[in-house]
């Protein structure tokens, strides 16, 4: 039986759902590209597989951004949410966002990247 993790954005108009076995890489990513998008200190991703990541409602206001030559940003059209970040040069996975995840994640982050555009700003550890 395939245990499934959900998630939605912040309007409830897109949700989805993956297998949640295959979840990893739990990541704070400080890239310029990851805080302009979410206008935050870092996106903060989670990999799954593709193959077990489907959207239950909502995937025609799921608009992806190319943000780069293979890097595709999914985002809810109505309120903004990010959702997905994903590869084309690894089609096999999928990167979702922690925090649009329902009920909370309560996993570890593995990994802090390109910590050297993390912003002087954050509370200090
Ligand atoms: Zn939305
Ligand atoms: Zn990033």
């Amino acid at each position: 039986m395939t245990e499934f993790l959900r998630g939605s954005c912040l309007c409830g108009g897109v949700a989805y759902k993956a297998d949640k076995a295959t979840l990893s890489g739990a990541s704070h990513c400080y890239c310029h590209m990851c805080q302009k998008q979410h206008g935050a200190a870092s996106g903060t991703y989670a990999n799954v597989a593709s193959a077990g990541f489907s959207y239950e409602r909502g995937a025609e206001l799921v608009h992806e951004y190319h943000s780069s030559g293979h890097g595709r940003r999914g985002f809810c059209k109505v309120c903004g949410s990010t959702l997905t970040w994903r590869s084309t040069q690894a089609p096999d996975r999928i990167a979702i966002t922690l925090g649009t995840m329902e009920p909370e994640y309560v996993g570890p982050v593995q990994h802090e990247l390109h910590t050297e555009s993390k912003p002087r700003w954050l509370p200090k550890a």
